[in-house]
Formats: structure tokens, C-alpha cells, sequence
């Protein structure tokens, strides 16, 4: 039986992945370097598809209809490329390697080009939604060919999530878009998890407001503007009981945040492409304090006195919860401003023509962000091109938000730093739109700097040239 597509790589991911695809009507042939993991799959769940068991990578790509579609589904890195290597002498051309995994957009572009030269497809895929999306039905973010969609796109869309019978799975753009789009999804969701963590934190230390409490605020909140798939799971993880010591789970657990790496990725990437990220690049920074635990405690112990900890709770009743609200939500919205302004960004730098209405659609079910303001996002950006804002907070219903929470921002804001309780992304994100809304900004005075260290020259507002000031010499100015 030849077999639509071939899947290698039967860890968790790619045993889902196989199994979705198998309960959609797909002959999928298995193949895992070690043939244990085949086997198990077989085994547990053999009977909920058409599955054709290989040993070997040419048994799969024996085994499958033309043109040939492979998935490979390993570690990141260095056995990506090596099941490529092992692969290419076995295809023909027009055939098609996917990579579902959480691939780095450059090796992408670099395999995408190298083998693209041999006449094969290769197709990077963002995936999204963790073992349970890939079962049931994830984000999927496919870059690569064009013509190669065509192919691809149908199954794609067929095991992706559903929105309202859409499927959350479109072609974003050529070679390293796919995984590009994915990682900074992984940026968003590290700056929406971000905003989350202060919003508890300002709300326990300053109102007083314990887990249980705050799991009830934000089951209020999934209720409003702020409704999300993170707003709902927090609301669980905070009224969840420590089953050893019957404290919240929330205070048993170390407070140090791990990381994959896809938010530091896409920090560098806003910085290579030269997109401010404050946002993302906040929270991923926020990640790595939280795991300098041993300087913690000695900072903590060195200044322990001097920062008004203990604000009385009296001042930060329920105006102050609305107002964390609020400022949640304005947080939010840069977060994402930023995140799809950096896809602009770099859609300049790599040659792709990011859609951002349809890649915001992608987001609204199967993944982490999936929230009620990606249906809002859409709209801002269904217009033609010239009518679309330059940024998400220049959308007619973000500019009323921005402005309907802006004295709760601030005042937010400035409760925190008044009473030592970090908000980085509160802050940053404030002065993020500070920045952008300001008439005149600080950086005529940066440029006066570098002009007198490093005859930079800088530029005049009334008057066209470069000019440069005789610093060191009578002071007049001259054109440069
Ligand atoms: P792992 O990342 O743990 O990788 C294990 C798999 O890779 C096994 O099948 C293993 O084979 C195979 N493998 C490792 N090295 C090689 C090699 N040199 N040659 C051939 N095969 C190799 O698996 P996961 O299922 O957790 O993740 C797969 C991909 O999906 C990763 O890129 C990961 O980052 C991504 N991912 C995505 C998530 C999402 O939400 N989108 C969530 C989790 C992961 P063997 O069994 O023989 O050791």
C-alpha cells in the first residue's frame, strides 16, 4: 500500500503528529531511528488509523506516493540535518522534506536553499499547541514553496485546529517564514505569560490578594477583553492545591522560569532586524533574573531595607484590581503590536510578504496566544494595503483602548516602582507607547553626543544636509 505521507521521528511530537494524520484518513508510514519507538506507537494506538511500519528510511520513502512527503519531526539542531543527509540520496526530484520541529529560522532558509538546489522542497513548519495540539489539532505555520503547498497545504489544514470550521493553517511565506512566524508566537507568549506574572505579583504584594482569590479575579477577567487561553489556565494553576503541604501550588513551586530558547531567538532576531521587542525582550530577561537564584538571595539580604514593601493593602481595593486589569491589557496590546511590527520587519529583510491578518488567524485556536483579541487584530489589518495601520496601536479600537487604560497604566506603573514590586513589561510597554507617541524625543541630544565624540554629523529640523559641529575648534557648525 503506498502510504500518503511518511513520518520520522516518533518521539512524542511526531507520535501525534502521525497519529492526527492517521485519524484523518491518512496512510502515514512510521519510521524512528530507534525501531522501539515505532513498535510502542503500533502498539498503544495501531488500531486508530492506516499505519505501514518501516525500519529503515528507505523502507519510508520506499513506501510512500509520489511526490513524496516525508515529515521529520526530531530534535532541533544537528539531527535535523542529519536525517536530511540521510534522506536526499533516497528522493527524487520534486519531493518534499517537512520540518514540523522547533527548527531556527536561518537553518531553515540555509537547508531550504541547499536543497532546493537538488530539485527537492523543503518545507519548514511552525507548529504550535504542544503534545495536545498535535494531537488534536495545532497552529500550523508552513513556510517553504509555494507549489509545494499545494500539495502539502490540504493535509496541513486538515489535522490543523479549527476556528469556527477555518482551519488555523495557511502558507505564511517562502523558506524560513513558517518557523520564523512560529518564534515569534513563542516571543508573544513569553510576554503574555510576562504580563500575567505581574498582574498576580502586583496583586498579591500590594492588594493583599491571595492565589485562590486572584483564581477567581482571572476567571473574571477570561470574561473580558483579556479572554485567553493563558487567562484561563492561570486561574487553575492558581487555585490549585499543593497536595503535600495543602499551600497554593503557586507558593511551593521555585520561582525560576525555564526556557527552550525560541523567546531569546526572537529578542535577537527584533535586534538584527531592528525592531523594538521591548516587550518580549523584557520578559525573556525577566526569565533569566528569576534564574539567578544564589545573587537573589544575597541582593536580597543587602537590601532588604530602603523600598516600602509593605504598602498598606487598604490603598489597593478593587479600583486597583480593575486599574492591574487594565494595564494587563495595554501591556498585551504592545506585546503584540511589537511582535507583528517585527514581522514586518524582517518580511523586508528576508523577502517575505507577511499577511498579518492571516497570520493572526492562525493563532486563534490550537496555540498558547489563542486569545479573543486575535479576532480584533484580524480586523485592524482587513483593509488594502495602504489603509492598514503602521502599527497595531494605530488600529481605530487599539487607540481607544490604549487611551480608555492609560491613567490605570500609569498609575499601575507607578505604584510598582513606588512600592518595589518589578513590572518590567508593565513599564517598558509604557514607555514603548510613550516613546512612539512623543513629539520630540531625547535622541537630538544622543546625536549632539556623537557628533562631539565621533563626528557622527546629525541632521537639522529646519534645514535639508548633514552637519557636523567644530567641537574642539571655534564651535561653528559646517556642512558635512
Ligand atoms: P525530541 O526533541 O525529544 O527528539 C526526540 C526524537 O528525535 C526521537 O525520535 C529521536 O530518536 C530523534 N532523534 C534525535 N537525534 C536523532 C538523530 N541524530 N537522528 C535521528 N533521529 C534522532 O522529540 P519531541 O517529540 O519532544 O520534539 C520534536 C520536535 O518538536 C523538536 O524540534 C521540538 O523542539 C519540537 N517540539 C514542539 C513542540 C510544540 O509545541 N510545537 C512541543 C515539543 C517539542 P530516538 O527515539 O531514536 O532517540
Amino acid at each position: 500500500m503506498s502510504a500518503d505521507i511518511g513520518v520520522t521521528g516518533l518521539a512524542v511530537m511526531g507520535a501525534n503528529l502521525a497519529r492526527n494524520l492517521a485519524r484523518n484518513g491518512y496512510t502515514v508510514s512510521l519510521h524512528n531511528r530507534s525501531v522501539a519507538r515505532t513498535d510502542a506507537l503500533l502498539e498503544a494506538h495501531g488500531d486508530e488509523g492506516s499505519f505501514v511500519r518501516t525500519e529503515t528510511l528507505a523502507e519510508l520513502v520506499e513506501s510512500l506516493e509520489r511526490p513524496r512527503r516525508v515529515l521529520i519531526m526530531v530534535k532541533a539542531g544537528a539531527p535535523v540535518d542529519a536525517v536530511i543527509e540521510d534522506l536526499v540520496p533516497l528522493l527524487d526530484e520534486g519531493d518534499i522534506i517537512i520540518d514540523a520541529g522547533n527548527s531556527h529560522y536561518p537553518d531553515t532558509r540555509r537547508r531550504e536553499e541547499a536543497l532546493r538546489a537538488k530539485g527537492l522542497h523543503f518545507v519548514g513548519v511552525g507548529v504550535s499547541g504542544g503534545e495536545e495540539g498535535a494531537l488534536n489539532g495545532p497552529s500550523i505555520m508552513p513556510g517553504g514553496s509555494q507549489e509545494s503547498y499545494e500539495t502539502l497545504g490540504p493535509m496541513l489544514e486538515k489535522i490543523a485546529a479549527q476556528y469556527h470550521d477555518e482551519p488555523c493553517c495557511a502558507w505564511v511565506g517562502t523558506d524560513g517564514a513558517g518557523h520564523y512566524v512560529k518564534m515569534v508566537h513563542n516571543g508573544i507568549e513569553y510576554a503574555d505569560m510576562q504580563v500575567i506574572g505581574e498582574a498576580y505579583d502586583l496583586m498579591r504584594s500590594l492588594a493583599g490578594l491571595e492565589p485562590t482569590a486572584q483564581a477567581k479575579v482571572f476567571r473574571e477577567w477570561n470574561t473580558t477583553d483579556l479572554a485567553s487561553y493563558l487567562i484561563e489556565i492561570t486561574s487553575e494553576v492558581l487555585e490549585q492545591e499543593d497536595e503535600l503541604t495543602g499551600r497554593p501550588l503557586v507558593d511551593v513551586v521555585v520561582d525560576s522560569a525555564g526556557q527552550k530558547g525560541t523567546g531569546r531567538w526572537t529578542a535577537i532576531s527584533g535586534l538584527e532586524v531592528g525592531s523594538p521587542v521591548t516587550a518580549i525582550a523584557e520578559s525573556v530577561f525577566a526569565r533569566s533574573i528569576s534564574s539567578q537564584r544564589d545573587l537573589r538571595a544575597e541582593t536580597n539580604a543587602a537590601f532588604s531595607s530602603g523600598i516600602d514593601e509593605n504598602a498598606p493593602a487598604a490603598e489597593f481595593g478593587s479600583d486597583f484590581v480593575e486599574d492591574v486589569r487594565k494595564a494587563l491589557y495595554a501591556s498585551k496590546l504592545v506585546a503584540y503590536a511589537q511582535g507583528l511590527d517585527m514581522l514586518v520587519a524582517a518580511g523586508q529583510e528576508y523577502g517575505w510578504d507577511l499577511d498579518l491578518k492571516s497570520i493572526a488567524s492562525l493563532w486563534r485556536a490550537g496555540c498558547i496566544i489563542r486569545a479573543d483579541l486575535l479576532d480584533t487584530i484580524m480586523k485592524a489589518y482587513d483593509a488594502d494595503a495602504e489603509d492598514r495601520p503602521k502599527n497595531l496601536l494605530l488600529a481605530e479600537e487599539f487607540t481607544e483602548a490604549i487611551n480608555e487604560c492609560l491613567p490605570a497604566w500609569r498609575r499601575v506603573v507607578a505604584a510598582a516602582a513606588q512600592h518595589g514590586v518589578p513590572a518590567p513589561v508593565f513599564a517598558s510597554s509604557l514607555a514603548y507607547y510613550d516613546s512612539l507617541r512623543r513629539d520630540r524625543l531625547p535622541a537630538a541630544l544622543t546625536q549632539g553626543l556623537r557628533d562631539y565624540f565621533g563626528a557622527h554629523t546629525y541632521e537639522r529640523v529646519d534645514k535639508d544636509g548633514t552637519f557636523h559641529t567644530l567641537w574642539s575648534g571655534d564651535r561653528s557648525e559646517i556642512e558635512a
